[in-house]
């Protein structure tokens, strides 16, 4: 049983608050874990369900209804698991002294990596030894595997990036109060998941691995992509070059296809990528001028320019016949020549 009973604060999440009632009653935080297991309520249960029985549970143990005013990352697990970061912990070492060991709701969102009180990037790993932040840490206030202190971490100075940024003008208030809210916030994320993808291949730095292998990146690296996003979005020329850019040197890599250049991005154009960078991939369409055998299929342009693709072919049929390399392909040369002929007879 709980003898110390300290008081939630709507400045940290639900995890945080049962790490501090295991500390603060000097449970460690495996027996503690242990014991919510133990009550058909794991501390890392995915069922909304068992959830709210964990909260209840909680309250019940405090005799105060105020758990279930706390962030709680989890209960979005099967509706944005995207949106936040389940598997690592991410603090700033200045917040997290100054409020006595609680993690902000906003540390849990995945794409924001900086702390816009103290001017400086997120950390998630012990700055000594390389070791992840986990619960026991947070626990314990230091790192589970040469123990220095969380609050002697050392952190980076850092402007937020836009992504950060969005995340940081949120209501703190409004997260978790109603359904119109969590609808907004799902909505928010999955855009700024959409986008960070969508631009991905477009702001590849040198000597970074390939996006694909993100889940390798350091909370650094996560940063400086990031940034790359948020420049290559901070104007429709901007984008247009790093479109260009990116172009460039895939062609020079020896590909012939433009659709598999951008293959990413006509499953962009379902998904409702960002517009800028449809608009860019056109404008780089459209005024694309070497002779060089790149191709482009017909199929692939109708979904860029959202149009039918069956009168595209017939009205490449009846008027560029000449132009098809093979049948539903032409010279990507020839495509604003073909698309402007295309959409000024309809
Ligand atoms: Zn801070
Ligand atoms: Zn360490």
């Amino acid at each position: 049983m709980l003898l110390t009973r300290p008081f939630s604060s709507t400045d940290e999440t639900l995890q945080s608050f049962l790490i501090r009632l295991a500390r603060a009653n000097h449970y460690t935080f495996e027996a503690w874990s242990r014991h919510l297991a133990d009550q058909g309520i794991p501390y890392r249960t995915r069922n909304q369900e068992s959830r709210k029985k964990l909260v209840e549970y909680i309250d019940g143990i405090l005799g105060r209804n105020e758990t279930s005013e706390l962030f709680d990352q989890w209960a979005f697990y099967t509706d944005l698991k995207l949106g936040f970061d389940f598997a690592r912990i991410k603090i700033c070492p200045h917040c997290f002294k100054e409020s006595k060991g609680k993690l902000h709701p906003k540390w849990s969102f995945r794409f924001n990596l900086t702390c816009p009180v103290h001017g400086c990037l997120l950390v998630d790993t012990c700055s000594c030894c390389g070791t992840a932040i986990n619960e026991q840490a947070v626990h314990s206030h230091k790192c589970t595997e040469c123990g220095t202190p969380l609050i002697t971490s050392e952190s980076t100075i850092a402007e937020p990036d836009s992504f950060s940024g969005q995340i940081h003008e949120l209501d703190s208030t409004k997260l978790i109060s109603d359904e119109r809210n969590r609808t907004a916030l799902i909505n928010l994320l999955t855009a700024q998941f959409n986008t960070i993808e969508a631009l991905s291949n477009y702001v590849y730095e040198g000597d970074q691995a390939k996006w694909r292998k993100k889940r390798a990146y350091s909370l650094a690296q996560r940063y400086q992509h990031q940034i790359a996003v948020s420049q290559a979005l901070s104007s429709q020329s901007a984008t247009n070059d790093a479109v260009a850019q990116y172009a460039g040197e895939v062609i020079s890599d020896g590909e012939t296809d433009i659709a598999k250049l951008f293959r990413y991005s006509r499953k962009a154009i379902k998904n409702q990528f960002p517009q800028m960078l449809i608009k860019a991939i056109k404008t780089y369409v459209e005024n694309f001028d070497d002779d060089n055998g790149i191709t482009v299929g017909l199929r692939w342009l109708s979904d860029l320019y959202g149009i039918d693709d069956d009168s595209l072919f017939k009205f490449v049929v009846l008027n560029h016949e000449a132009l098809q390399t093979r049948k539903g392909v032409i010279r990507l040369l020839d495509a604003g020549h073909v698309i402007d002929g295309y959409l000024k007879s309809r």
